[in-house]
């Protein structure tokens, strides 16, 4: 049994430490389809917990992806600005097929959306510009420092 990799990613505009997965985000699939938006699609474990689900889909064991920073907008908190409709921190977005119920995460520190996921999918999308791993981070550091 071998330990996985664990890959950890910050938030690009404060630094902050959002998230550690064992999945690298830059090999997962993105929201490519006219319209939508390249997020990143996160498989979502702790979302995954559905009894119905009877398929032949196979328990995420030994992948996992933990939310550190990152904060879900919750109904009721103040933390929203109290947009119009007042539905907490849920967004209503229309696509082509239907409309889409979004569960907003923000960064903890500086409050920018980072990701989001869609009410009944076990998926949590990761926006494009919101997060940048921890490698590539320390990196763009180590050249600036010239080490
Ligand atoms: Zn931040």
């Amino acid at each position: 049994m071998t330990t996985p990799q664990v890959h950890t990613y910050h938030c690009t505009s404060c630094t902050v430490f959002l998230l550690a997965s064992t999945y690298n985000f830059s090999t997962l699939p993105v929201r490519s389809s006219p319209g939508l938006d390249s997020a990143t699609i996160i498989p979502f474990p702790s979302l995954v917990t559905n009894p119905n689900s009877s398929s032949s889909h196979s328990e995420p064991t030994a992948d996992f992806t933990v939310l550190l920073g990152l904060v879900k907008d919750r109904d009721g908190s103040h933390g929203t600005s109290g947009g119009p409709g007042g539905s907490g921190g849920k967004v209503i977005v229309a696509r082509e097929d239907g409309f889409e119920k979004r569960a907003l995460y923000r960064c903890g520190r500086c409050k920018v959306v980072v990701a989001y996921a869609v009410e009944g999918k076990g998926w949590l999308y990761l926006l494009p510009e919101g997060w940048v791993e921890t490698g590539r981070m320390e990196r763009e550091a180590g050249e600036r420092r010239e080490e």
